[in-house]
């Protein structure tokens, strides 16, 4: 068993059968198609901060995606491998003056993890500047160039949620600005993450979609269940749609402090919170 606990953003201890480092598209083509024909349970995994591992062990092969990573500009627009941290080309593109995605700066997640939930924050979502990408489709065996509308793209949701379809690259067309403008707009959306959020320890970020457009946070802090803990793992203080690991998780912890939350906001308000956070 693999020790993957140094992966995961929330820190919980997670063990795989196996883990594969593919650093190019064509070997991470060859490993899926090896793994389906042989039947062997496989997951890609970018920079594992929305999912988590169920009873720590995952049975099967995880496929870190970090060494696909190539990027390519043309004027403004980039072409992105889907393992780059989506974070740090925001940061390099804004010292020439391109920007557009300011508002997703700090989310510690890949260009194809961040593709698949459509993540988003601020008034941003990673599908604003999307123009199309290229994709695996691991059941027919060949690669296909998706646009904007194919991708299907709504709120933590697009075409990728079906697992069968893998992200290979991504394009974006950014826009020119003042980088003195684009930096700034990025600090102080790193100000307000730095103030509203936990990101002193370690979490997956909000485990819970909103409702209604209204944050889980908030119907959880109402529930009373700020600082409530399960063993490690605690209901933020500062955020109540956090749940940290405060030293010592287990994703049981996790998960079933995530359940209890969830049992709370129902008898409460009657609402059905829907996890945002992956569970595999
Ligand atoms: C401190 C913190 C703050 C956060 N803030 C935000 C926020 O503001 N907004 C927000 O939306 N989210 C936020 N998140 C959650 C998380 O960062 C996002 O959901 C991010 O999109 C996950 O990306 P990842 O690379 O870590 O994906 P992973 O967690 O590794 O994987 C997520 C899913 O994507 C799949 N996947 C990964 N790569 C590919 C690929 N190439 N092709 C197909 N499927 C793939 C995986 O199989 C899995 O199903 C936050 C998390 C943390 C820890």
């Amino acid at each position: 068993m693999c020790d993957v606990k140094a992966c995961s953003s929330a820190k919980l201890p997670a063990y795989a059968r196996a883990v594969a480092y593919p650093d190019n598209e064509n070997k991470l083509i060859c490993l899926i198609s090896l793994l389906n024909v042989y039947d062997i349970p496989h997951r890609l995994i970018g920079g594992m901060s929305n999912v988590l591992i169920k009873n720590g062990i995952y049975n099967g092969v995880l496929i870190k995606t970090d060494k696909i990573a190539t990027n390519y500009l043309a004027e403004n627009r980039i072409t992105l491998g889907c393992g780059i941290r989506t974070s740090n080309v925001i940061h390099r593109m804004s010292a020439i003056g391109l920007g557009g995605m300011e508002g997703l700066a700090g989310i510690p997640g890949t260009v194809g993890g961040m593709l698949k939930q459509n993540a988003g924050a601020y008034g941003y979502e990673i599908s604003d500047r999307f123009t199309e990408a290229k994709c695996y489709l691991t059941d027919k065996g060949h690669t296909v160039n998706l646009s904007k509308d194919e991708m299907d793209f709504s709120y933590r949701h697009s075409i990728l949620s079906d697992s069968s379809i893998v992200l290979l690259t991504a394009t974006f067309e950014l826009l020119h600005g003042c980088s003195d403008d684009i930096i700034s707009q990025i600090r102080y959306f790193r100000s307000c993450r730095a103030e509203s959020q936990p990101i002193k320890y370690p979490s997956l970020g909000s485990v819970f979609k909103r409702h209604n457009g209204i944050g889980a946070g908030y119907y959880i802090d109402r529930a009373g269940l700020k600082g409530f803990s399960i063993g490690g793992a605690q209901i933020s203080e500062k955020h109540a749609g956090f749940i940290i690991n405060r030293g010592g998780a287990t994703a049981d912890d996790y998960i079933r402090l995530a359940d209890y939350a969830k049992r709370r906001v129902y008898s409460e308000f009657g609402i059905e919170l829907e996890e945002e956070i992956e569970v595999i």
